[in-house]
């Protein structure tokens, strides 16, 4: 049984248990007897039934007990709950929008309940697909209690799955005042989203203001925003403002260095606006132990480097990336490569006859025909499946 099913069966258990035990010691308070004889008799020879069958891995049994015990007890508003919540986790949305339509439509039912039944319905049709009507009952949730975190959690989600951004954007908010912790990552592609759309619209372009401003603002709540920047930059290069395209772009280098190799394009770009190549050039150089950070970044500015003619600074980048990045090919093939153009070829095959080796050295030599169990020695005995002399050398 799955994970997510098997805390849904344990919490229904919990609460059939619990349900039991009170009605238990609720009969044992009461006069009639006849009862204490006979109905918790059943309920707990139902809810043990159930519970085997749960043990014996066989839900489906399990939940056929499970459902006459909730005929039995049609008042304990809970275990409707539980029940439901098992019926969605199992994918039979049906049977949960069922339960949860029918516990909504009782007349004496506690806002507690209530809120809770909407908010499960509201996760059924989620769950099925049922879009409009997801959202009309998380709203519903929230005309009751307009602090309900996972109803406002659900609608955020569900306005993001339509691409519906300024919605998005707006509960994004007000889950962020009720939890009182925000999430900048997403708020920030959330406005790129709206920027994105605003540029796409008839009447603007890339170089739209309301656009640029949702950029901006997705900068501000979050520096390491590389599509806000990026997004921002080509506005601003558009527009002929390559200057202040170059102070966006190169911003991320100190906010998210990793990255930073994902603006290498519009920056040099940029500069060639400016007609100052050569800047290009000198930020690279004054920025090499920033882009040692990133093995693909160093890759990218070593091959301009080389372009053009600068083989020696390639080289000490390649060198830097090596010394930063030990374990990455990438960074290493393309050095060889360049020493053997520099007429460095016998340091250069040296260097590719050490990391052959090494790589060799990491490699399996044996594997089970068996289980496929890989070593680099060879067992009589899989320690994996346990058998005799089943390893073949690869
Ligand atoms: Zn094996």
């Amino acid at each position: 049984m799955e994970f997510p099913h098997l805390v849904g069966w344990a919490a229904l258990a919990v609460t059939l248990g619990a349900f039991i035990f009170g009605a238990g010691r609720r009969l044992g308070r009461e006069e009639s007897a006849q009862r204490r004889r006979e109905a918790p008799g059943q309920e707990s020879a139902l809810y043990l039934r159930g519970l085997n069958f749960l043990l014996a891995d066989e839900p489906d049994k399990a939940i056929e007990e499970f459902v006459k015990f909730v005929r039995l007890n049609s008042e304990t508003v809970e275990i409707h709950l539980s029940l439901g919540k098992l019926f969605r986790a199992r994918g039979e949305v049906g049977r949960a929008i069922r339960i949860h339509q029918t516990l909504i439509a009782r007349p004496n039912l506690s806002d507690e309940h209530r809120i809770a039944a909407l908010h499960a319905l509201a996760e059924d049709f989620r769950q099925g697909g049922f879009v409009d009507r997801a959202v009309e009952a998380y709203r519903q949730v929230l005309t009751v209690d307009p602090d309900h975190r996972a109803a406002l959690a659900g609608l955020q989600a569900m306005h993001e799955n339509e691409g519906r951004w300024d919605m998005a954007l707006e509960i994004l908010k007000r889950l962020e005042t009720v939890t009182g912790s925000g999430d900048p990552r997403r708020e920030a592609h959330i406005r790129v989203r709206m920027g994105l759309e605003r540029q796409q619209s008839a009447s603007a372009g890339v170089g739209d203001g309301e656009a640029m401003e949702q950029f901006r603002a997705a900068i501000r709540v979050f520096p390491g925003c590389v599509e806000a920047r990026r997004l921002l930059g080509e506005a601003l290069l558009a527009m002929g403002r390559a200057g202040e395209a170059i102070d966006i772009l190169e911003a991320l280098k100190s906010t998210r260095p990793s990255h930073f190799f994902l603006l290498m394009d519009p920056l040099r770009r940029a500069y060639g606006q400016i007609g100052d190549e050569e800047g290009f050039f000198r930020f690279l150089n004054d920025s090499i132990l920033v882009l040692a950070a990133s093995a693909r970044l160093v890759i990218d500015c070593a091959a301009l480097l080389e372009q053009r003619g600068r083989v020696d600074a390639a080289l000490e980048l390649l060198r830097l990336g090596i010394s930063r990045h030990p374990r990455s090919l990438s960074v290493v093939v393309p050095w060889i490569i360049l020493m053997a153009r520099s007429d460095r070829v016998g340091e250069a095959l040296e260097i590719a006859r050490r990391r052959i080796e090494e790589q060799l050295a990491m490699q399996p030599a044996f594997q089970c025909g068996r289980c496929g169990f890989k070593s680099q020695d060879i067992y009589w005995k899989c320690p994996q499946c346990h058998q005799w002399d089943t390893m073949e050398p690869l």
